[in-house]
C-alpha cells in the first residue's frame, strides 16, 4: 500500500481505462527486461499497477483504501505455494521472505487480462510450472496480410544436456545430499502476522535432487539447467491485429524436477501503415474526386494492400459516399474469406479556377 499505483503509470485519478491501457502500453514497452535499457523491477512495478488499475473492483478498493483485497487462486495461480488467505494483501511480506519454495501466490487477475497474458504461469517455484516468457515481435502490414514465419530470440533456461539435468559432471561420484539427508526438501519457519509458518522448501544445496556429485557439472555449474539465447521459429496467423499475443505451449522458462516448462508468449505489434486504416478485418482509406469525375463517372486506381484495384466511380457520386471492393481487406484469423476495402469519396471543390473553368461553370449556373 505504499506504492501509489497512478505515479507509477503516470496517470491521473480520473484518468479513463483507455488512457490508464495507453500508459501502462508505453510504459511496459519501456521497461521491457528483454530490451536494451530495459528495467525488469520497474516492469514489474508497471504491470502490477495496471492488474490493479485495469479491473474495476481492484481500482475501486485500491482508491478507498490504498489497496486491494485480492485472494489468492485467481485464474494465473496454478502451482506455486498459493496459500488461501483471502482477504488480506500480502505482498510486502511476500517481497521480505525471499525463501526459495515459499510464496504467497496472488498471481490472479482477470482471464485474458495482459498481465494475466504475461505472467499467468504461475508457480515458478518447489516444482512448479516453468515460468512464461514474453517476447515482443514487430511485423508490417505485409506480413498481417500474408502471414509469416520470425525467427525470435528468447533468453530463457533449458535443460542442461552436457549432464542430462542431474547436475554433475558425466563420471562424478553421487553423495546422498548431507543438508536434507536426500529428501531433497529441508524445513523452513517464518514469523509471520498469524503466527510461525512451517514449510517445506527445496532444499538449496542440492536443487531438491537429494543427491550432490563431488564434481559439479561444468556447464550448468550443478543446476541442471541454464540460460542462454534460443532462436524460436514463430509461425504468425494472417490476419493478426496489433497487441494480440500467441502462445506456444512449453517454449518458455524450463519447469523444476521434470514439470513441464511454461509458455512462449509473443506479443504482436504492427508497424503502422498510413496508407491504411484498419477497421476489425476491412481497410478503410480516403479517395480524393474531382467534380467533373463525381458528376460523370470515372475509374480509378485504388491502392488496396493486395496491390491496385480499378474501382468504378458511378455517375452522380456524392461527396462522403462510401464504396466497397470486397474481399481486399485483411484475412479473418482462423477463418476463410477476408474483410473488405471500404473506400470514402470526398469530392473536391476546386478553390481556383482558369478563365476558362469559370466560363463553363458560369453556363452550369444559368442551366
Ligand atoms: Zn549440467
Ligand atoms: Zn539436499
Amino acid at each position: 500500500m505504499s506504492k501509489d499505483f497512478y505515479e507509477i503509470l503516470g496517470v491521473s485519478k480520473d484518468s479513463s481505462n483507455a488512457e490508464i491501457k495507453k500508459a501502462y502500453r508505453k510504459m511496459a514497452h519501456k521497461y521491457h527486461p528483454d530490451k536494451d535499457g530495459g528495467d525488469e523491477a520497474k516492469f514489474k512495478e508497471v504491470n502490477e499497477a495496471y492488474q490493479t488499475l485495469s479491473d474495476s473492483t481492484k481500482k475501486s478498493q485500491y482508491d478507498q483504501f490504498g489497496q486491494t483485497f485480492d485472494g489468492a487462486g485467481g485464474p494465473g495461480s496454478q502451482g506455486g505455494g498459493g496459500a488461501g488467505f483471502g482477504g488480506f494483501d500480502f505482498s510486502d511480506f511476500q517481497q521480505g521472505s525471499g525463501g526459495q519454495g515459499f510464496e504467497f501466490n496472488f498471481g490472479g487477475g482477470g482471464a485474458g487480462d495482459i498481465f494475466s497474458e504475461m505472467f499467468g504461469g504461475g508457480g515458478e517455484r518447489g516444482g512448479g510450472r516453468g515460468r512464461e516468457v514474453q517476447v515482443d515481435i514487430e511485423i508490417d502490414y505485409s506480413q498481417v496480410i500474408k502471414g509469416a514465419i520470425k525467427e525470435v530470440s528468447v533468453y530463457k533456461s533449458v535443460h542442461c544436456s552436457h549432464c542430462d539435468g542431474s547436475g554433475g559432471e558425466p563420471g562424478a561420484k553421487e553423495n546422498t545430499c548431507k543438508t536434507c539427508s536426500g529428501s531433497g526438501q529441508v524445513q523452513k519457519t517464518m514469523q509471520t502476522i498469524l503466527g510461525t509458518i512451517a514449510q517445506a522448501a527445496v532444499c538449496d544445496d542440492c536443487m531438491g535432487k537429494g543427491k550432490t556429485f563431488d564434481k559439479k557439472c561444468t556447464k550448468c555449474k550443478g543446476v541442471g539447467h541454464y540460460r542462454e539465447e534460443v532462436i524460436e521459429s514463430i509461425d504468425i496467423p494472417a490476419g493478426i491485429n496489433d497487441g494480440q499475443s500467441i502462445a506456444i505451449t512449453g517454449k518458455g522458462e524450463i519447469g523444476e524436477g521434470g514439470a513441464p516448462a511454461g509458455d512462449l508468449i509473443i506479443t504482436v505489434h504492427v508497424v503502422p501503415d498510413s496508407r491504411f486504416v484498419r477497421d476489425g478485418y476491412d481497410i478503410r482509406t480516403i479517395e480524393h474526386i474531382n467534380f467533373a469525375q463525381a458528376a460523370l463517372g470515372d475509374k480509378i486506381d485504388i491502392e488496396t494492400v493486395e496491390g491496385l484495384v480499378k474501382m468504378k466511380i458511378p455517375a452522380g457520386t456524392q461527396s462522403g459516399e462510401i464504396y466497397r471492393i470486397r474481399s481486399k481487406g485483411i484475412p479473418k484469423l482462423r477463418g476463410i474469406g477476408r474483410g473488405d476495402h471500404l473506400v470514402e469519396v470526398i469530392v473536391d471543390v476546386p478553390t481556383k479556377l482558369s478563365r476558362k473553368e469559370k466560363k463553363i461553370i458560369e453556363e452550369l449556373r444559368h442551366l
